[in-house]
Formats: structure tokens, sequence, C-alpha cells
């Protein structure tokens, strides 16, 4: 093995944006890392069937990109220089809140990429590929993690190349992007290991998106627009933001039962339902691009592997393989890529160990836990507003409500409370920075002053 590196073989499993991050993120500590995805991959922004959520609208919320930029320092350039559309933040994103109105347009010196989800993997996968000892196979579907006789040391894979020949790949670290952990669950499974409880929660949500040419009339004072609807009355919601090639991208959403239609009619007259006609007056003349595509989204999943007491040497699971999130707050793509970075720092405080990766899973859990923790609870809240959202609610789940709203109101008016809940929400900060006493009575006086309305 060469001097400095913690193994010769690393494989990925998934050349999503978790399994593409998490290449990047252990590139340095390996000889080779060899990334194998079922799909093919061309050089094109292209949506694919192996990651059928990139026909949907996407958004890289500033932890992430942030996060991919100091795993890949061209990143954010690339993804400029690719067409993405900057916009200023929170500014030139119109977030409309029921009975709130739009939240003043402040800029707190950020820019969000306005981009589709092929193009930002294009762009990440770009950034992979060029590491010199960084491969990519397309077409090559693992068909299981391969493991000692107890399934307690993972030794490799075992997968299926595109001519269709079964291979055996030896590994020292196996990690599992595949976005629904079969090969991690299969392996747990097989060999008699327990597996991670899950924590679920029964969203039911539907998504219908379109594309619409943007109009040289197109709005000035915003260019990204959040509509959402008032809960839990009603589950209608209307996200649309630009992405490059001068197009909008317009998601429209429902929960419950309540799905957006994916006909013409139907889907400007759903738009038109919204809380506000923000959205709708911006399309009803422009011109739509392309058809209509569907995702229903039943749940949100998120295993514990945190709670396990014992897992395989030389395996990790990564990004949507552990927690996939309620799309609709856009946080998926992001905690992959913090995970990613995560791991960079473990691997570069082991390195020199004598055994790096023993107890790498472990770790990897423990401190991975308050990356996922947060927007799980940031997104929990507004779930179970619905009072048909399956899955436990907080105990404390109306005086959060309460407080949410009351944070919200104070947000509106005082610039400083809106930096740090967009920080928060943008995944750039924990929640608790939320708790600061200052804060706290600003909402408890907002809290006062809403009892007494
Ligand atoms: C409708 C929708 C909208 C979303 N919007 C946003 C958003 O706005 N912002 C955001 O940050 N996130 C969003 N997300 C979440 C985001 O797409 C994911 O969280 C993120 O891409 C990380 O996923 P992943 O890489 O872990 O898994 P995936 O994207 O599922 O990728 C897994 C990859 O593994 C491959 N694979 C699977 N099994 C095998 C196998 N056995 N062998 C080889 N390859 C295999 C698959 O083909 C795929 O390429 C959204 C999700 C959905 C469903």
């Amino acid at each position: 093995m060469a001097v400095g590196k913690i193994g010769k073989q690393a494989v990925v499993i998934g050349a999503g944006m978790a399994g593409l991050a998490a290449a990047g993120a252990i590139a340095d500590h390996f000889e080779n890392v060899l990334v194998l995805e079922r799909d093919r991959l061309t050089n094109q922004a292209m949506p694919r069937s192996g990651a059928p959520q990139s026909r949907q609208l996407h958004v890289l919320v500033q932890g992430g990109q942030r996060a991919l930029t100091d795993l890949f320092p061209h990143f954010e350039q690339d993804l400029l220089n690719a067409g993405a559309v900057p916009l200023r933040m929170p500014g030139e994103l119109r977030f409309e809140i029921p009975r709130l109105g739009s939240f003043p347009s402040r800029d707190f010196g950020w820019l969000l990429y306005g981009a589709s989800r092929p193009l930002v993997e294009l762009i990440t996968r770009r950034q992979a590929a060029r590491l010199a000892n960084l491969s990519i196979r397309s077409q090559c579907r693992v068909l299981e993690i391969t493991a000692s006789l107890d399934g307690t040391m993972v030794t490799g894979v075992r997968f299926e190349s595109a001519a269709g020949r079964q291979e055996i790949l030896a590994a020292d670290l196996v990690v599992d992007a595949s976005g629904r952990g079969a090969p991690t669950l299969g392996l747990l499974r097989s060999s008699g290991q327990p597996v991670p409880d899950e924590i679920v929660i029964g969203v039911d949500l539907h998504y219908t998106t379109t594309t619409f040419v943007m109009p040289e009339d197109a709005p000035t004072d915003w260019k990204a627009i959040a509509t959402h609807p008032q809960a839990p009355e009603r589950s209608r919601g209307g996200y649309m933001v630009p992405n490059e090639g001068n197009r909008w991208v317009l998601t429209l959403t429902g929960r419950l039962g309540e799905r957006p239609p994916s006909e013409p009619d139907g889907f400007m007259d759903y738009a038109r339902g919204l809380e506000t006609q923000t959205i709708y007056n911006a399309i009803k003349h422009a011109e739509r691009q392309g058809g209509f595509e569907r995702y229903a989204n039943p749940v949100s999943v998120w295993r514990r592997f945190d709670r396990l007491n014992s897992f395989p040497e030389g395996l990790l699971p990564i990004g949507d393989s552990i927690c996939r999130f309620n799309p609709i707050y856009g946080q998926g793509m992001s905690v992959a890529a913090q995970e990613a970075r995560l791991l960079k720092q473990l691997l570069d405080g082991r390195a020199t160990k004598s055994d790096p990766l023993a107890g790498l899973a472990a770790a990897f859990f423990s401190e991975s836990l308050a990356l996922v923790e947060a927007p799980w609870n940031m997104a929990a809240v507004p779930d179970m507003i619905y009072p048909e959202t399956r899955g436990e609610r907080p105990a404390d789940f109306e005086d959060r409500l309460k407080y949410d709203g009351a944070l919200m109101r104070v947000a509106m008016n005082d610039a400083s409370v809106h930096r740090l809940l967009a920080e928060v929400q943008q995944l750039l900060k924990p929640p608790s920075v939320l708790q600061d006493p200052d804060v706290d009575r600003l909402v408890q006086r907002e809290l006062f002053q809403m009892a007494a309305e």
C-alpha cells in the first residue's frame, strides 16, 4: 500500500449526489476509489431512471453548496459557468406565507444557484472524475456486499458489469450511497445482524412539475418563489425556480389525497388555486416546455444506524441510505454533502492511527447525528400540522408550533432574527442558535401579543 494511505481500494455504491460527494471525500486516503453505478451515465445533464427524482425541482441550499465547494473547490464556479442562475439570498427568493405575506427582500450576501438536479449532479460528477485515483463505472449493479462468514468484516462487493458478467472486487471500505440502503440491509439480514430501527413520517406528498420558457416580462422583484399553503386547512403549494436554459421549473404540491393534476388545464387551475396569484400571474402567458412529471413521496424515513450496538467494519451507509427527508424542504443533497465532508474530516483525523478504519462507522454515525437530526426535526413540525400525517408527534408539538409561528413573525420585522432563521433553514447553523436569549425575548413578546389578538 502506498505510504500515507489508509487502504488500497474503496468502493462507493451509487453515483448520485451522496456517492459522488463521498467518493471525493475519501479519495485522498485510498490508492483507488471506484464508484459503481447501475445507470448508464452520459456527459449530459439528463434525468436518469436510477434517480427518478431527477425530473423534479431541486434546490441546493447554502449548507450543501458550501460542503460541496469544500470537497470540490471548483464546484460553484463550474456550476455557474454551466448556466446555473445566481439568486441573491434571501432577497430574490419570494417567500410567501399565509396570513403573514411575503418576507421583506433582504440581502445576506449569499448566492443560491438555480440549476436542475441533472446539472448539479453532472457538475459534481465532473469534479469527482478529475481526481486521478477515482473512477466511475456506469452500468454496474452491485448485487451484494461481501463479508467474513459472520458478516462483521466487509471484504468488498459482488457486482454485475455492463457486459452482464459478475465480478467480485475486494475493498477496504465500501460506502453504500445506493439511496435505499438495500445492499447494507441485505448484508445485515443475511448475516443475522440487527438492522436499524426506522422512524417514519407518513407525509403522503405529491409533486407535479413542468417547465416554462421564462417570459420577457418576468417579474423583476423576484427570481424564485415559494408559495406555502395555509395548513392544515389546505395543502396546495407552489415552488418555482429559474434553471439553466432560461426556464422556470414549477412544482405544484399537494398532500394527503390532494394531487396536482398532470394535464394543462387542471395544472393551471391548480396554480390559480394557490394561496396567492403570484405564480399563476407569472406563468399564465408563459410558454410551457415539455410535459408534466409526477412524483409521489409517501413517507420520510430515518434509519437509526446511530442506535445500533455493532456494525460491520469496512462499511458505511451515507445520504438517503440513512435518511430520506421530505423533499419539499430541499435538504437531502445538502445533508449528503455535509455527511461526506464529515467523513473526510474523520479520515483526515484517523489517517495516522494504526487501524484507521476500526470504529469508523460508529464515529460517523455519532458525529453525523446532528447533521440529520436538525433538518429532520425542522421538517417534522410543519409536516405534523396535518392531523392525518402518520408518525409520532413530539410531546411539545403544540408549543413548538406556536413558538415557530411567533418566530416567523419576529423574523419578518427583525433583519437579524431573519438572518439567523435563514442560516438555520439553509443548514448553515444548528437550530440551537435560535435559543439565544435576545431572540427568545422577542419571541415571547410576540407570543404574548398573539394570545391577545
Ligand atoms: C421529489 C424529490 C425532490 C427533491 N428535491 C430536493 C431538493 O430540492 N433539494 C435537495 O437537497 N434534495 C432534494 N431531494 C433529495 C435528493 O434527491 C437526495 O436526498 C440526494 O440526491 C441524495 O441522494 P443519494 O445520493 O443518497 O441517493 P440517490 O439519489 O437515490 O442515488 C442513489 C444512486 O445509487 C444508484 N444505485 C442504487 N442501487 C445500486 C446498486 N445496487 N448498484 C449500483 N448503483 C446503485 C442509483 O442508480 C442512484 O444513482 C429530493 C428528492 C425527491 C424524491
